[in-house]
Parts: C-alpha cells; sequence; structure tokens
C-alpha cells in the first residue's frame, strides 16, 4: 500500500505492550547504601522473570554514570539531576511494558518521590534495601567504603553525605537479615500480589 493511503499509524499503548507480553510494566526501584545489596537482588529477580519469558530491564546508577549522567557530580543538586533523569528512563521502559529494577543509592526522599510522582500509582514500588553501616563498610565490595573512610571519596552516602530511609516503603529487605534468595523471593510475590507478574509464572 502507497503512503498516502495507508492512514495514520495507531500508537501503541503501555496496555498493548503488556497485553502481548503477558504480564505489566512497572518500576521496582531498590534504595540504600552503596554495598547494601541493591544491585545484587536487581540482578537476581531480573534474572529469574527473564528466564520467565518476562520483559525485564535493570537500570544500574553505577552504568547510567558511565554514560547519559556520566557530566553529574555527587553534590545534592546533581544526585537530584541523576535521579531524575534514572527516572524517566525507568518510565520509558515502563511505558513499553517492561518490569525495571532500578539499583539506586537515590539517598534524598524527595528525589525518590519524585520518581513516585512521575509513574502511576501501584507501577512504582519503592524498596529499601537495608544494611546497617558496618555490615556495608565490612562487605565493601568495590572498596569505596575504604577510600571514603581515608578521605579520598568526598560526599560519599553514608561517611560524608546524608541517607534518607524511606519512611513507607512498599517492601523492606534488610539484607543482614536475610539470605539474597529471600530477598529475590520476597519481590517476586510483591509483583505477583500486584497482579504484575506473568499469570502462568506465579506459583
Ligand atoms: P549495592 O548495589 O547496594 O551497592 P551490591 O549488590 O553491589 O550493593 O553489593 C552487595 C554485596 O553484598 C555483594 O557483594 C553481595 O554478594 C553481598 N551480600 C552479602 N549478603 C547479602 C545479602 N543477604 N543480600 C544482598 N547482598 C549480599
Amino acid at each position: 500500500m502507497r503512503e498516502r493511503e495507508r492512514g495514520p499509524a495507531r500508537e501503541i499503548e503501555t496496555e498493548h505492550y503488556e497485553a502481548q507480553q503477558g504480564h505489566q510494566g512497572c518500576v521496582v526501584w531498590l534504595t540504600g547504601l552503596s554495598a547494601a545489596g541493591k544491585s545484587t537482588i536487581a540482578t537476581h529477580v531480573a534474572r529469574r522473570l527473564f528466564e520467565e519469558g518476562s520483559h525485564v530491564y535493570v537500570l544500574d546508577g553505577d552504568s547510567l554514570r558511565q554514560g547519559l549522567t556520566r557530566d553529574l557530580g555527587f553534590s545534592p543538586t546533581a544526585r537530584e539531576e541523576n535521579i531524575r533523569r534514572a527516572g524517566e528512563v525507568a518510565k520509558l521502559f515502563r511505558r513499553a511494558g517492561f518490569i525495571v529494577l532500578a539499583a539506586f543509592v537515590s539517598p534524598y526522599r524527595k528525589d525518590r518521590d519524585f520518581v513516585r510522582s512521575i509513574l502511576d500509582d501501584g507501577h512504582f514500588i519503592e524498596g529499601y534495601v537495608s544494611a546497617d553501616l558496618d555490615t556495608c563498610i565490612g562487605r565493601d565490595p568495590k572498596g569505596l567504603y575504604k577510600k571514603a573512610l581515608q578521605g579520598a571519596i568526598p560526599e560519599f552516602t553514608g561517611v560524608s553525605a546524608p541517607y534518607e530511609p524511606p519512611l513507607a516503603p512498599e517492601i523492606v529487605l534488610d539484607t543482614t537479615a536475610q539470605s539474597v534468595d529471600q530477598s529475590v523471593h520476597a519481590v517476586i510475590d510483591l509483583l505477583d500480589a500486584r497482579g504484575i507478574r506473568k499469570a502462568r509464572a506465579r506459583g
């Protein structure tokens, strides 16, 4: 058919993606101190959903800072902009029906609340990945606390910059008390309770 005979293309709405994919889109936003376990949990949940055939994507603070937000530092205003951009990207994925696992320290409550405000009700799940500072320092998988405690990294959350825990997160994942597997199950159970996961995968 020639172009002018085809008529306007119908926009692909979120519901269309969701119907094709067999699950809803949503953003699971994991916040917490560095080394609390955000990326570990996000990766495991994503792998599990991926293997069920779901459309998932992990958005990670570290990887975004290598590209989209590489111009930003760690001052409160730079962090605000970092989370604003990350939130907008998450929103686009969610619109395409993806289940987004977002792992960001996101230390400021108002920045996380902004992301909540741009996503529909019920499609933003704030997960507080909690571990006390001593545990995080003990884990220190990237050696960042060691450097921060020596003063080599300024404005490091938990050491020389504040962290504001969520007041009413949808889920708390205390990684000092529960295993990675338990946290993964807790997230999956919540997705099931919200009717987000593929119906045939729910068990
Ligand atoms: P974040 O993304 O919050 O900075 P990471 O997931 O990169 O944290 O690192 C957390 C580290 O803690 C990993 O090396 C992980 O294996 C370890 N860890 C130990 N116990 C747990 C647990 N129960 N839950 C999550 N991570 C854990």
